[in-house]
C-alpha cells in the first residue's frame, strides 16, 4: 500500500491500490468522473430513444386495433401519432432531447384521452399515463423546475379528469366487450412494464451516481495521502497505521525511518531538480522492496518511514541491509555523470509493553545512532527501554 499511484489516479483506467481497504470504491479522476457524467447522460438518451420506439409500438398497437375494428377515424389518429413520433425520434438526434420529450409526451397524453373518451374506462386507456409519467421523469436530468412541474401537472391532471369527465359508449363504436378486455389488458401490461422499466433504469442511474461520487471522494482521500513528488504516501497513513497498531496491541511490526546522507551535496552540486529526480529513484527502490501491506511513506525532505505491521524478528536487518544496498548500488544520473547515494536506517521492533509512538522515536533514534556511526549503515535497536518516549512521531526530531 505505499504507492498511490497518483500517476495511474491521473491517467485514464485508473488502479486503485486501495491502501489496504478491499471495499473502497474505485477512485475516479476529475476527468474521468466527468467522462463516466458524460456516459451516464449518454445512457438516458438511449433510453430516451427506446421510449420513443416503445411508443411507437403503443401507436402501433392502437392502429392494429382500429383497423380491426374497422374505426378510420382512429386508423388515422393512430397514424398521425405514429408519424409524430417517428420525427420526434428523429428530433432526439437533431435537437436538445427536451423536444423530442415534449413531442413524445403530448402524443402520449393526447392518445389516452381521445382513446378513453371514445371508448369507455374499461379498456385502461388512462392507465398508460402512470407509465408515460414514471418514463418522463427518468428522462428529464437538467430541466429546470418548472419544466417537471409543468409536465407532471399536464400528466396527473389529464388523469384526473379522464377519471370524473363522462366517457363514450363503446359499443356505438361497435366495439364488443371482449375486445375491451383485450385491450384493457394490454393497456395494463405497457403500464406496469413502462413503471417497472423506469423505476429500474432510475436505480441503475442511482447507482452510477453514486459510484463517481463515491470514486471522486475516493481519489481527494488518495490524492490528500499521497506525496506528489515521489508518488509514496505522507504522513497521514502512517499515522493512522501507527493509531492501529496501538489499538490492536500487537508487537509484531517494526518501523524504519531512513534518511539519505549528504543529500544536501547533491542539491548544491547538480541542482534541485537532479536532486528530486533522486529522490524518486530512491522511492522507487523503496516501493519494490516492501510488501503491499507495509507501508512505505515520504516523511519529508530526504526522508522515509516505513512501518511492517506484520514482520519476524530476525527478518527486519537482513531486509533493511539489502535495501540499504540497493540505494548504494542504484546510479543517478547528474548532468551525464552517474552518482551514487547512500542512505542511513534506524530501526526498531514493536515491543508489547512499549507503544507504536515509542518504537517510532527508538526508530528515530537508531537513525541519529546510525547517522553519528558514520551514515550508509542500517541499526536496528530492540530494547529500547531508555528511549525517551514519544508523545507525537511526527515532533520527532531529526
Ligand atoms: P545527513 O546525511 O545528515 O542527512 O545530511 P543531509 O545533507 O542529507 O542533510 P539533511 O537530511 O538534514 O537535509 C536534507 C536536505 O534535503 C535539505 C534540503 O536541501 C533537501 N531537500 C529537502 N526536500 C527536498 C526536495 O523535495 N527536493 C530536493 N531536491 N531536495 C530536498
Ligand atoms: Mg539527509
Amino acid at each position: 500500500m505505499h504507492r498511490c499511484a497518483l500517476a495511474e489516479l491521473r491517467s485514464w483506467g485508473v488502479l486503485d491500490r486501495r491502501h489496504g481497504r478491499r471495499d473502497a470504491p474505485v477512485a475516479l479522476s476529475p476527468a474521468q468522473a466527468r467522462a463516466a457524467a458524460r456516459l451516464e447522460r449518454e445512457r438516458t438518451v438511449l433510453f430516451a430513444r427506446g421510449y420513443i420506439v416503445y411508443s411507437i409500438l403503443m401507436v402501433t398497437g392502437v392502429l392494429a386495433m382500429s383497423m380491426r375494428n374497422d374505426l378510420p377515424e382512429f386508423t388515422v389518429a393512430a397514424l398521425i401519432a405514429a408519424g409524430i413520433l417517428a420525427a420526434a425520434f428523429v428530433l432526439s438526434y437533431l435537437a436538445p432531447l427536451v423536444l423530442a420529450g415534449s413531442v413524445v409526451l403530448l402524443v402520449n397524453v393526447s392518445l389516452p384521452v381521445v382513446l378513453t373518451l371514445a371508448f369507455s374506462k374499461e379498456a385502461s386507456f388512462d392507465l398508460p399515463l402512470l407509465g408515460v409519467g414514471l418514463a418522463l421523469f427518468v428522462l428529464l436530468f437538467d430541466e429546470p423546475l418548472y419544466v417537471k412541474i409543468g409536465y407532471m401537472l399536464l400528466i396527473s391532471g389529464t388523469f384526473v379528469a379522464l377519471q370524473i369527465i363522462p366517457v363514450g359508449d363503446p359499443e356505438s363504436l361497435g366495439v364488443d366487450a371482449g375486445r375491451l378486455e383485450f385491450a384493457s389488458f394490454v393497456n395494463n401490461l405497457l403500464t406496469v412494464s413502462m413503471g417497472m422499466i423506469a423505476v429500474m433504469v432510475l436505480q441503475l442511474r442511482f447507482a452510477a451516481t453514486r459510484r463517481i461520487l463515491e470514486g471522486v471522494a475516493r481519489f481527494g482521500e488518495l490524492q490528500a495521502a499521497t506525496d506528489p513528488l515521489t508518488g509514496l504516501v505522507n504522513r497521514r497513513p502512517v499515522h493512522d497505521q501507527l493509531e492501529r497498531l496501538a489499538d490492536e496491541g500487537r508487537a509484531t511490526y517494526a518501523i524504519a525511518v531512513l534518511d539519505l546522507d549528504n543529500f544536501k551535496d547533491i542539491n548544491d552540486s547538480f541542482g534541485h531538480e537532479r536532486g528530486d529526480h533522486a529522490i524518486r529513484l530512491v522511492a522507487d527502490v523503496l516501493a519494490d522492496s516492501f510488501r503491499e501491506e507495509d507501508i512505505v511513506s515520504r516523511w519529508g525532505g530526504d526522508e522515509f518511514v516505513v512501518v511492517i505491521p506484520r514482520v519476524l524478528t530476525g527478518e527486519v536487518a537482513t531486509v533493511l541491509e539489502r535495501v540499504r544496498r540497493q540505494v548504494a548500488a542504484t546510479a543517478v544520473d547528474c548532468q551525464g555523470e552517474a552518482t551514487t547515494l547512500t542512505v542511513s536506517i534506524g530501526a526498531a521492533h514493536g515491543r508489547a509493553d512499549r507503544t507504536p509512538d515509542d518504537c517510532f522515536a527508538a526508530a528515530d533514534h537508531a537513525l541519529y545512532q546510525a547517522k553519528q556511526a558514520g551514515r550508509d549503515r542500517v541499526v536496528l535497536v530492540d530494547d529500547y527501554a531508555s528511549v525517551e518516549p514519544a508523545t507525537n512521531p511526527a515532533d520527532s526530531p531529526r
